[in-house]
């Protein structure tokens, strides 16, 4: 069906009757309802007939909606697209303490499954889990000796710079920005702003973990399945240390079919915010738990923890064991790893400032009733005169590729790629079907854009005889996989050499 054919009348008959179908709204409420969307467009009420399916999503509704107001209409809805298309939605939603009233019953009733299948589609009914521009976003597998990576372009969030992430933490804080950042808990329900994005439809769950009030939502630009983001309540520096753990042990014992990890606690080496503490949580298997077992350990403080070292680019231990002994366990492996160093490897774990570069990724699952596996991943921020950005870092000639900060979610095996590298990787296909590489040299010395590429594109020509339509795009998405290798292994702090696997056998003898 086309919506764009159909009348503003129609269009608010057919959500209507889609906030009905997917519980949103009571049909007892229809009129009540209709009334509040006309209030809000300024518009006198008109009953219309439904015409339209309740397979269409609501979203798709609303813009089709946005679509037919006029310029005037907008402005005096809102800044931004996004702003008014929320502000409509949420028209129609209760407030939190309702949506977690619901939740919650729903838990009581029939367990953490349930009710958080039921919040998750609640998510994405209102748009706040953005799935239409999710849909956007290339992804494949790449076969490589670590096993199957996933590679994923994200075409729908723009990428950050670590260098302004790095900036962000130093800035003094901003006493008048309202929210304080885009995890703090007053944007539930927040309009948006040109700069800030829209947050009318967002409905937090609060949750007490490790006697702290955390809140719980789903990620607006899920990188995979109920990608959930666990925030603290105040405003405060993610840190990582022994309370994490605690926090993520009674996470799991709440939800023991989620995972939950979080990215470290210090600039390079972790994700996009850390001046509020956060986890990330959701029900997804990552490449890295596939990851074969390379050495194992017995270590005589904690007999009863299986410690495994495993084949996989950034440096992990695997801790399998249950609650009380894991926790300890952990507490001292991570106390061990900030207090480590070794100059042979380039490890230092303070700088002369005092200030910390040996940092953790951990994750934890719960496999049965007191059975858990924790992974601690390894990492190190220090930067050199060689290598500015990060020494365990992607280097510069894997930057045409990726430059960000491995974050958690890569540092698992899942690499999110900048949206560039779709209109890239065609231009480069194009160039390379003419299987002339001084057709494409001569090209590239006029585009800006694509001669970052020069390196790797004398390296494709070397390495493949031919290129051909049915040959060029998996050459390139295979490679582009091998790249992101490359990218997980300079981010590992031991590298899988028989120097560095000794290191790594000694630091783990030392515990
Ligand atoms: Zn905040």
């Amino acid at each position: 069906m086309n919506l764009k054919e159909l009348s503003l009348a129609e269009l608010i008959e057919g959500l209507l009757a889609k906030l009905v179908a997917t519980e949103m709204i009571a049909k007892r409420d229809v009129i009540y309802y209709r009334n509040q969307c006309y209030q809000l467009l300024s518009l006198n009420p008109v009953i219309a007939q439904c015409v339209t399916n309740t397979d269409i999503a609501i979203v798709d509704i609303v813009t089709a909606l946005y679509e037919q107001l006029s310029d005037e209409q907008r402005d005096r809805l809102g800044e931004t697209r996004d702003i008014v298309e929320a502000r409509i939605i949420n028209t129609f939603i209760a407030a939190p303490s309702y949506i977690e009233t619901k939740v919650k019953h729903l838990w009581d009733c029939a367990g953490s499954k349930v009710a958080l299948d039921w919040y998750y589609q609640f998510s994405q009914d209102t748009n706040y889990i953005k799935t239409r521009d999710i849909a956007r976003n290339e992804s494949w597998l790449s076969h490589t000796n670590y096993g199957d990576l996933e590679i994923t372009i994200n075409l729908s969030k723009p990428e950050k710079d670590p260098l302004e992430i790095a900036r962000a933490k130093l800035a003094p804080p901003t006493t008048n920005k309202y929210p304080t950042c885009l995890l703090c808990i007053e944007n539930e329900g927040y309009a948006g702003s040109f700069n800030q994005p829209a947050r009318a439809t967002h409905r937090m769950l609060q949750l007490s973990l490790n006697n702290r009030d955390w809140f719980f939502q789903y990620s607006p630009y899920a990188y995979y399945t109920e990608h959930a983001i666990i925030i603290n309540h105040q405003h405060c520096d993610m840190i990582i240390n022994a309370d994490t753990f605690k926090t993520f042990f009674d996470f799991v014992d709440m939800i023991p079919h989620y995972m939950i990890g979080s990215n470290t606690d210090i600039p390079i080496v972790g994700g996009s915010i850390l001046t509020h503490d956060h986890y990330q949580a959701g029900n997804y298997v990552f490449p890295f738990e596939h990851a074969t077992i390379k050495a194992s350990y017995m270590l005589s403080k904690f007999p009863q923890v299986e410690l495994n070292y495993l084949k996989w680019p950034i440096t992990t231990l695997q801790l399998i064991g249950g609650r009380a002994e894991l926790q300890n366990c952990i507490m001292h492996l991570i106390t061990h790893w900030y207090g480590y160093s070794n100059p042979d490897l380039g490890i230092y774990n303070y700088d002369s400032n005092g200030i910390r570069h040996n940092a953790i990724t951990p994750i934890l699952r719960k496999v049965s009733a007191d059975k858990y596996i924790a992974y601690l991943m390894l990492r190190n921020n220090r930067t050199s005169a060689e290598y500015p950005e990060g020494i365990f870092h992607p280097h510069r000639h894997l930057h045409h590729i990726k430059k960000e900060n491995i974050g958690l979610i890569e540092a698992m095996g899942l690499a999110i790629l900048p949206g560039r590298l779709k209109g890239e990787l065609l231009a480069l296909s194009e160039l390379l079907l003419s299987n002339d590489l001084t057709i494409v040299k001569d090209k590239l010395s006029t585009n800006s854009e694509l001669q970052k590429h020069s390196e790797w594109l004398d390296y494709l020509f070397h390495k493949y005889p031919t290129f051909t339509e049915s040959t060029v795009h998996e050459i390139l998405r295979h490679e582009v996989g091998m790249k992101f290798v490359e990218v997980l292994e300079c981010a590992g702090v031991f590298k899988h050499t028989p120097a560095h696997d000794e290191a790594l056998k000694q630091f783990i003898e030392t515990i």
